[in-house]
């Protein structure tokens, strides 16, 4: 019977780990349907930006309180789950707690009572956390972006953290060789009077919200695929492949680069054969008018957003009314990016054309035009995700294919062009006022 439990405890394990690995390789695929980029430099600087970012949530206390909470709830809930380990043994081996096997008692007791007061920390900094989310109703929750699904996903993953955690100290409450060690039990020996004093219902207790806690962890896993929450996971690939150059530092197109250089040499020899280590070949489309034009970073920045709105709220575009949220621009981006996964899935491994694209069918001209390129989003991001650069993609697509550029910049382009400067005057008049 006991090998029976082991192995049931076995299955469970391996399809929970399997199915996630298997979507996990689903999202490196859909990454690397963007284009390859060069992040080989400064390895030392990564890893510091990761470590600073990503461990150390940095860029999270710039707003004191929800940054706290975050920290709590994160570090909270990684070292509770130094428990699962305890938790895997025993139930492929059949032991009962084997850290007191491994480890003195004192210390065993030690680090559980540590994992209980994170656990009561963490249940309250979620309760905060729900609060603002649904009674306080902070503006940046509200946005039409953050309404259905966004705002379900959000709430799931609290109502997740209290279950585990409640679990987590009923299983300590009832189990009694822990609680007569009167070590480590210094908040489920409070619980623990709760469940009466009869050993067999003590026991089915114990058993229970072991297993459920085990059962909930394999699905909290599997959840986070499908959820805003991946931000766990790839917050950190995501901080370590982050910007390193100057913000506002756009990458120039090196074909055109090269176009421009040609049209401004008087010798040049327009027919000559480029040169050997001229390898910039000319792009098949200019900027992006769908994910697949867009870079694996920005692709990863997507899957990477925690929906925070941190970006959002500091946009200029978008507190003066304008269509315009960064954070949609990534929730965009990652919703066609699954949708392009999920047609490549449909059809055999090759993608079929939708006739859909992100460009209109998802972000509209309407919003990319009303970016200022200030940064602030980019700024803002506690992740290091860049919203600004996939704007910037697809306004290249609409100018260089399209020449859709509104009429504003058509005429200032057209000026620079015949005047050398961005005004409607003559280079010869440029010093008339200087006669007034
Ligand atoms: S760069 Fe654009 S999207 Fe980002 S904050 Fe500034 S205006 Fe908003
Ligand atoms: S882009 Fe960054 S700041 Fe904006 S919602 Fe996503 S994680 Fe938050």
């Amino acid at each position: 019977m006991d090998y029976l439990s082991n192995i049931i405890f076995a299955v469970i394990l391996i399809a929970g780990v399997g199915y996630f690995v298997r979507n996990i390789k689903k999202l490196i695929r859909n990454i690397k349907l963007g284009h390859d980029i060069d992040t080989s430099d400064n390895k030392n600087q990564r890893w510091k930006s990761m470590a600073r970012i990503a461990l150390g949530q940095s860029k999270m206390v710039v707003r004191p309180v929800a940054g706290f909470l975050h920290i709590i709830v994160y570090v909270g809930f990684v070292i509770i789950n130094i428990e699962v380990l305890e938790i895997i043994i025993d139930g492929l081996f059949g032991t009962h707690r084997v850290g007191l096997k491994v480890l003195p008692e004192s210390v065993y007791g030690f680090l559980i009572g540590c994992f209980e007061v994170l656990a009561v920390l963490v249940l309250v900094s979620v309760i905060v956390f729900w609060l603002r989310r649904n009674v306080i109703n902070l503006k940046r929750f509200l946005s039409s972006e953050m309404k259905g699904w966004p705002k379900n996903d959000g709430n799931i993953i609290l109502y997740f953290e209290v279950v585990l955690m409640c679990l987590f100290l009923v299983m300590n409450a009832t189990d009694i060789t822990f609680q007569n060690m009167n070590a480590g039990n210094v908040v489920s020996q409070f619980i623990s009077p709760l469940f009466g004093d009869n050993s067999d219902t003590l026991h089915l207790i114990e058993r229970s919200a072991w297993w459920l806690h085990i059962i909930g962890i394999l699905i909290f896993l599997n959840y986070l695929y499908f959820s805003k929450h991946l931000h766990i996971l790839l917050a950190f690939p995501n901080t370590y492949y982050g910007k390193l150059t100057p913000k506002g530092q756009f990458n120039n197109l090196e074909a055109v680069t090269n176009e421009v250089k040609l049209m401004m040499d008087p010798n040049a020899d327009p027919f000559a054969a480029p040169a050997e280590d001229d390898n910039a070949e000319e792009p098949a489309k200019f900027g992006a008018s769908d994910v697949m034009d867009l870079n694996r970073i920005q692709l990863l920045n997507a899957y990477t957003c925690t929906e925070c709105g941190r970006c959002t709220s500091e946009c200029p575009a978008n507190q003066t009314g304008k269509k315009l949220s960064p954070r949609k621009i990534m929730m965009d981006t990652r919703d066609r990016l699954a949708e392009v996964g999920k047609n490549i899935d449909a059809n055999g491994g090759a993608f079929k054309d939708d006739g859909k694209q992100l460009l209109g069918d998802y972000i509209t001209k309407e919003e990319l035009w009303a970016c200022t390129t200030c940064n602030a989003c980019v700024e803002a991001c506690p992740v290091s995700i860049d919203p600004l650069s996939i704007i910037i993609e697809m306004r290249r697509y609409l100018v260089m294919e399209e020449s859709a550029a509104p009429m504003e910049l058509n005429n200032m382009m057209t000026n620079i062009e015949n005047n050398g400067a961005p005004w409607p005057y003559n280079q010869q008049d440029r010093l008339n006022w200087v006669n007034e």
